[in-house]
């Protein structure tokens, strides 16, 4: 058993390109757990001579997690056991919850050491509300199943924050203009690297300027939250619910216009009363 370490699962930030963000703390707790479950042994391996020690790892990704973990779990009952990704914090579009959960299931101790995460440095770098956020990891790739992803969060009044690669970027910026209107939005790029950039613009502007040249690098899209709705014109709502009563019982023309307009439906009820009348 480790001096330093109590027997449990250590969840561990690192760099998310820059080894000098790697912090101390996570730099102790590598250096002295018993085991580290890594994404790629070869990328962790990096890690390893940064810090100029060794430990002993054990691959665990989306294709064996299921077989490793109950070993992984029966051993941080009297080891620790620490957790990476390949970059960044692990369980963030990486492996890692289910892991978490047997963990605390089997009353091990779970210990957090933050650090590094794409998501929240592209935000810091984006100059667009951080108040309330909402993190789509990546979308789904195909065109239908992406434009379904991006509707569903249409009307959150949050920033939105998602992975992306460089060559699916300007078709998804595109989606998301054609989802949710021309927003302010950041791409930001190569975060904590030589290269690091944040570009900003309007998704079509920002859409068109990658189109014919996919950039190379790790992306993360930052996009604003919807625009405060104009306030409904009291005439354009009479007119329409005068439309709907032709077709809908009161009840239901109410409720349709109040949906349309942001309206509260009882008023609306109440005014199409009236205007059977
Ligand atoms: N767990 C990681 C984290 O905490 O950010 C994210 C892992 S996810 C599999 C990898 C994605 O994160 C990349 O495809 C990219 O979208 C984003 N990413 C990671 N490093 C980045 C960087 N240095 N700059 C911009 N985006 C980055």
């Amino acid at each position: 058993m480790s001096d330093v370490l109590m027997p449990g699962l250590y969840i561990v930030a690192t760099p998310i390109g820059n080894l000098g963000d790697l912090s101390p703390r996570a730099a102790e707790v590598l250096a002295n757990a018993a085991l580290v479950a890594v994404e790629d042994t070869r990328v962790t391996a990096g890690l390893f001579r940064h810090i100029g020690t060794k430990r002993p790892m054990i691959a665990y990704h989306d294709h064996n997690a299921d077989r490793v973990r109950p070993g992984l779990v029966e051993r941080m009952g009297r080891e620790a056991v620490a957790l990476v990704s390949d970059a960044g914090t692990p369980l963030i579009s990486d492996p890692g919850y289910k892991l978490v959960r047997d963990a605390r299931a089997a009353g091990h101790l779970v210990v957090t050491i933050p650090g590094p995460c794409a998501a929240i440095a592209a935000l810091t770098l984006a100059g667009l509300p951080t108040d309330r956020f909402l993190f789509l990891g990546f979308l789904p790739a195909k065109a239908g199943a992406k434009a379904e992803a991006i509707a569903e969060v249409a009307s959150v009044r949050a920033t939105l924050v998602l992975y992306e690669s460089g060559p699916r970027l300007a078709a998804t910026l595109s989606a998301l203009a054609k989802e949710l209107g021309d927003r302010e939005a950041a791409v930001t790029r190569e975060i904590t690297k030589k290269f690091e950039e944040a570009v900003t613009g309007t998704l079509t502007v920002l859409a068109d300027r990658y189109a014919d040249s996919p950039p190379r690098g790790e992306i993360v899209v930052v996009v604003a939250p919807p625009g405060e709705a104009p306030p409904a014109n009291i005439e354009d709502a009479d007119a329409a619910l005068a439309e709907a009563l032709t077709r809908l019982p009161a009840s239901k023309a109410a409720a349709e216009v109040a949906k349309k307009f942001n309206l509260d439906r009882r008023e609306l009820y109440a005014r199409a009363m009236e205007l059977k009348d």
